[in-house]
């Protein structure tokens, strides 16, 4: 069965991270949609409780379609490690929780780096240092349908953590067929390539294709 339509209209992006929110309007600028934002619009942010990235990313998308009456986009990503069974998946962000860092809880992306590394260091000298990125967008209509597209960007760990760019586990991440992190990456060589491209490429051509 083929997925339900945009067409041109107004789409609210179900994410409260500013960042997030200007890289998807300048994906869709040439599609002639009009993004509203869940945070502009007072949209509540639902608990993320699934346990994979397509629930998570649907959770998002369906409650802020249902709250605004309007079809909503949402995205879910993470990082997956293969020799630690997927992990930290869709706990990536969880997995850098601080209770202090720079005076306050926040997010300490070197520790949730270092986290990763020292569970791969348990796992001896020859662990597969193999991993992906993985990004989930899911579109959801008030009437309940719904569309999802899977984007992945493939890569290998290393350490100590390179780069300034990009941001999260970024410095730790070289893609396959590059030898620098995506943190040494201009931010337009990353966008080529990354999971989120990926996914994009692919609500892109179901989307808005002729
Ligand atoms: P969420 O999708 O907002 O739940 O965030 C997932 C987490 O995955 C982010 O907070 C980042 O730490 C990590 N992540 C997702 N995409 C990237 C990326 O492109 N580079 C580095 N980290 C990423």
């Amino acid at each position: 069965m083929s997925s339900p339509r945009l067409g041109s209209g107004k789409l609210v992006i179900a994410t409260h991270n500013a960042g997030k929110l200007r890289e998807i309007q300048a994906l869709l600028a040439p599609y002639g949609i009009e993004c509203l934002s869940a945070g502009a619009l007072g949209l509540p942010e639902p608990a993320e409780t699934g346990t994979t990235f397509v629930e998570n990313a649907l959770i998002k998308a369906r409650a802020a379609a249902e709250a605004a009456g309007l079809p909503a986009l949402a995205d879910d990503s993470g990082l997956c490690v293969d020799a630690l069974g997927g992990a930290p998946g869709v706990y990536t962000a969880d997995w850098a929780e601080a209770d202090v860092f720079e005076g306050g809880p926040g997010r300490d992306w070197y520790m949730a780096m270092g986290k990763v590394e020292g569970k791969l260091a348990e796992l001896g000298p020859d662990a597969r240092r193999t991993c992906h990125f993985a990004c989930v967008l899911a579109i959801a209509w008030p009437d309940g349908q719904s569309a999802v597209y899977e984007g992945r960007a493939q890569g290998t760990l290393t350490w100590p953590p390179r780069g300034t760019m990009g941001f999260g586990y970024d410095p730790v991440f070289v893609p396959l067929g590059d030898n620098r992190t995506f943190a040494e990456l201009d931010p337009a060589q990353k966008h080529a390539i990354s999971h989120r491209a990926d996914a994009f490429a692919k609500l892109v051509a179901d989307q808005f294709s002729a």
